[in-house]
């Protein structure tokens, strides 16, 4: 069972990836699954 430990090694060390506002291209901040634009008030859940 190494299936999981060769997708792991596969990944980059930094797992958290930042999002921008697709309408001001302000940073979007993740909260519960969501992403959340402090700008507009953007947001997206996925
Ligand atoms: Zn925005």
């Amino acid at each position: 069972m190494k299936e999981k430990e060769k997708k792991e090694t596969h990944r980059p060390v930094q797992t958290i990836q930042e999002f921008y506002c697709p309408d001001c291209g302000a940073k979007l901040i993740p909260a519960e699954g969501c992403l959340l634009c402090p700008f507009c008030g953007w947001s997206k859940c996925r």
